[in-house]
């Protein structure tokens, strides 16, 4: 991913920021499944259009903000630079009219400008701030073709250069918006003929050999500006195909690893994810030398249940004991599991064994009260017997042992007549 990055991306938009566009991709496959179609109608879309569709245009503009505004600063700065340095060309070209220029120059423009450079990175509206910019390039154009028009003594044509210089920077090195360039454009288009007019007096066919000169100057830079932006574009649009990809893949994982972990007819943890949990837990209260409890959890003469009412009747009253079960805890690190048929495990973290006895009386109450009918069991309802297990473990114990406990905690509760909770220590 990080090389189909570095290959594709344009370096106006830095990895970082194409990443962060990236990262934000809906989970939703739906969404992801839009996004992909529109995705790639674009890229088979011949000749490409300078837009994506909504959604995806907003995600390409909200990624290129960071890079845009260094653009502009860039094109900004570079257009003061040449304006200031400028300056020192005045005293040969503009002798006579020195004195006003550099203070238009220097007192005035330059000021204004760098006002506008420091505001930029703060500004809200980038449309304004863009515009803002282009239009100061603009005024330092004018600026140089006005002076050029005040003075007697200057050589009018060398402020063609100046134009043509400030139309790069516009187009190429800010890259405006499209509706901003083309404004920007036909400014210097207007300035160019502002100044032809008093450069030629009347010799036509130069004037327009010029005129076309300038003109052809602004459809290369408008030219080179679609390509690049378009370039930017294609690199956008096929890192988000790589990124839709990356995620669908992520979604798998995450799928897979929920299944993985948790018991489809309950929604409960399994016993894989108890046993893993239990592991943990237990060299955690190795460590910090704290009790650990556990229940083990099994539904009375569960068989003639099923027997009784059928396996589908078996299955609602297994998911409505997982809901008891789940609503009986209630501290956040304690968790309850199906560890398999009619089993259920419930671990308690920094629990000694008679809160976990406790606790489990309360559990084996809340079933009973309950009153599931169940007609095969002497108590004409569904009930559970729950062993307990718990202490704090010597260093070097085996979480097995607790397992052990725990089972033989059940198997005596069902030796005492089921119903009941039995602890061993
Ligand atoms: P005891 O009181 O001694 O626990 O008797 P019991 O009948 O509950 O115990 P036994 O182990 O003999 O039977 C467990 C039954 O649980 C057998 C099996 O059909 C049923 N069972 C296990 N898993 C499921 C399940 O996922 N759904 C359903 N409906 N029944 C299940
Ligand atoms: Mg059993
Ligand atoms: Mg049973």
């Amino acid at each position: 991913m990080r090389r189909r990055l570095r290959r594709n991306h344009n370096k106006d938009m830095s990895p970082n920021e194409l990443q962060h566009a990236w990262q934000d991709l809906p989970h939703d496959v739906g969404q992801l499944d839009t996004l992909e179609e529109q995705t790639r109608e674009w890229l088979a879309q011949e000749p490409r259009r300078l837009r994506f569709p909504a959604g995806l245009d907003a995600r390409f503009d909200s990624a290129g903000k960071p890079a845009r505004l260094r653009r502009l600063q860039r094109a900004l700065g570079a257009a003061l630079a040449i304006f200031v340095l400028l300056g020192a060309v005045d005293l040969f070209l503009l002798p006579d009219i020195l004195e006003t220029a550099w203070l238009v120059r220097y007192a005035i423009l330059t000021p204004l400008v760098l006002v506008c450079l420091l505001w930029m990175p703060r500004a809200h509206w980038e449309r304004l701030r863009e515009s803002l910019a282009a239009g100061l390039i603009l005024a330092m154009a004018g600026t140089q073709v006005l002076f050029g028009m005040l003075s007697d003594a200057a050589p009018v044509q060398q402020f063609d250069l100046v134009l043509i210089l400030a139309l790069l920077i516009g187009n190429l090195v800010a890259q405006l918006r499209y509706r901003i360039a083309s404004g920007f454009t036909i400014g210097m288009l207007l300035l160019y003929f502002a100044q032809e007019t008093a450069q030629y007096e009347g010799r036509l066919v130069e004037q327009c050999l010029a005129a076309a000169g300038m003109l052809v100057a602004c459809l290369i830079s408008l030219t080179v500006r679609r390509n690049l932006e378009l370039e930017r574009r294609i690199a956008f649009a096929n890192g988000m195909l790589g990124a839709i990809t990356q995620r669908r893949l992520a979604n798998a994982n995450e799928n897979l690893s929920a299944q993985a972990s948790s018991d489809p007819l309950t929604g409960l943890a399994n016993r894989r994810e108890l046993d893993e949990r239990l592991m943990r837990l237990h060299r955690n209260a190795i460590r910090q030398q704290q009790p650990l409890s556990l229940l083990f959890i099994d539904v009375d003469y569960f068989k003639a249940f099923n027997d009784t009412y059928g396996h589908q009747g078996g299955d609602d009253c297994l998911r409505w004991l997982g809901g008891i079960l789940r609503d009986g805890l209630r501290r956040p690190m304690d968790m309850v599991a199906r560890y398999g048929g009619e089993e259920f495990a419930v671990l308690l973290p920094d629990t000694p064994p008679d809160a976990a006895r406790k606790l489990a009386e309360q559990l084996r109450n809340a079933v009973y009260v309950a009153r599931l009918p169940h007609e095969s069991s002497p108590h004409q309802r569904v009930t559970i017997s729950i062993g307990v297990a718990g202490s704090v473990p010597n260093p070097g114990a085996l979480s097995s042992t607790l397992v052990q406990a725990a089972d033989q905690a059940v198997y005596l509760a069902k030796e005492e007549g089921r119903n009941c909770v039995v602890m061993v220590s």
